[in-house]
């Protein structure tokens, strides 16, 4: 009895390490395919090399005995041949009882065996549908990897057009840095010009006096050929509006200023008295008379028109025939105002504005007037000045 007890311990002791081992998960954990590989291998070699040795030696040996014993009781019987009945049964007895109970023994423990295989199988079975699904992972894997591969191609690709985009916003960006250094350079350039046709303008306008006829005109060539100027040299033609503007603004204030200026010859003929004092001498006495303005004489009585643009603030047409006689007085709004005298007639009303140059009566010798001639005055703020100043006239 003693050789199977040990026996079945024994085989109880390896079944329990091994599925110790399976259901402690060692072998279906999360572990590689190799590494299953490698132990699932042990376990085989384990169960082939010592568990069915093992188990098929005692089986063997069991039946070994079994056959001694069998054979023992045959040879026993043999030789006791004509011994007693009761001891031939008694042993009988003994070697049925004792062989049955080997055979009940080798029973359990082949049914034990079977068992163990069964549960081997089973074993298999499961560690095969585990290589199955592992090998499907591993198909899975596969793919995935392969995908994925596929995948990180695309990337690097798209990597690549990334990195020639870059280049080429690199590329455009320096095109656009250098545009804008050129932009910049005819910035400062367009700003340095502006600067000077501002200065221009500004001198232009510095020199000009509203009592000086000459800086006037000498402002309006200065912006005549400033235009000029800009229009051959600058290419931008709203540059070339916004500067022509700005200087136009200037000439018509000059040409403002020049509307109401007296320089306009208020009548054709030559000069027969001057502005100023005059000395003669009457019976032996030396006499000083003041002229206040400027006589300009035509027989031909020809049409008196005003110095500068203006309103008329009188109109004399009384004529005893003394002093001035008919005469038309303008003032011209800058200070300036003038007079015409010995008029022989007068076409214009008081508070009547005229232009340069209009018409305000014909020249006569009403007053105290030796001949036809205009007797012009000009006052600067109230003050008579010598109008020879303003006209272009010769001596008679
Ligand atoms: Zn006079």
């Amino acid at each position: 009895m003693s050789i199977f007890s040990k026996d079945k311990k024994n085989t109880e002791t390896h079944k329990d390490g091994f599925w110790k081992s399976v259901y402690e998960g060692e072998f279906f954990g999360r572990i590689s395919k190799k590494e299953a590989g490698i132990r699932r291998f042990d376990v085989r070699e384990h169960f082939k090399n010592v568990i069915f040795p093992h188990l098929k030696e005692r089986k063997a040996a069991i039946r070994a005995a079994a056959a001694f014993l069998v054979a023992a009781g045959v040879l026993l019987y043999a030789a006791a041949g004509h011994r007693a009945v009761d001891r031939e049964k008694e042993i009988t007895k003994i070697l049925h009882d004792k062989n049955t109970d080997i055979t009940r023994q080798l029973d359990a423990t082949a049914s034990e065996l079977d068992n163990v295989s069964e549960e081997f199988n089973k074993t298999l079975n499961e560690m095969e549908e585990k290589d199955n699904i592992i090998a499907e992972t591993d198909t899975k894997l596969s793919s995935l990897l392969e995908e994925n591969e596929e995948q990180q191609q695309l990337i690097d690709e798209q990597q690549q057009t990334i990195g020639d985009q870059q280049n080429h916003i690199d590329e455009q960006q320096e095109i656009i840095d250098n545009q804008q250094q050129i932009i910049d350079e005819q910035q400062n350039a367009i700003d340095l010009t502006d600067e000077a046709i501002r200065e221009i303008a500004d001198s232009i306008g510095a020199n000009i006096s509203s009592r000086n006829a000459g800086t006037m005109y000498n402002a309006l060539d200065k912006i005549n050929k400033s235009k000029q100027i800009i229009s051959d040299t600058i290419d931008d033609p709203e540059k070339v509006k916004e500067y022509c503007d700005l200087l136009d603004r200037k000439a018509a204030e000059v040409n403002e200023d020049l509307k109401r200026y007296p320089d306009y010859e208020p009548a054709p003929g030559k000069i027969s008295y001057t502005f100023g004092n005059h000395t003669s001498v009457r019976n032996g006495v030396t006499v000083t008379n003041f002229h206040r303005g400027l006589d300009i004489h035509n027989p031909s009585s020809p049409p008196v028109k005003s110095a500068a643009y203006g309103k008329i603030t009188e109109v004399h047409l009384h004529n005893d025939g003394t002093g001035l006689g008919i005469y038309v007085r303008i003032d011209h709004g800058n200070g300036y105002s003038t007079l015409y005298g010995h008029l022989a007639s007068v076409c214009v009303k008081e508070g009547q504005t005229v232009e340069k140059g209009q018409q305000i009566g014909i020249m006569g010798k009403t007053g105290a007037a030796t001949g036809v001639h205009v007797h012009i005055e000009v006052y600067i703020d109230g003050q008579r000045v010598d109008p020879i100043t303003y006209f272009d006239y010769e001596f008679m």
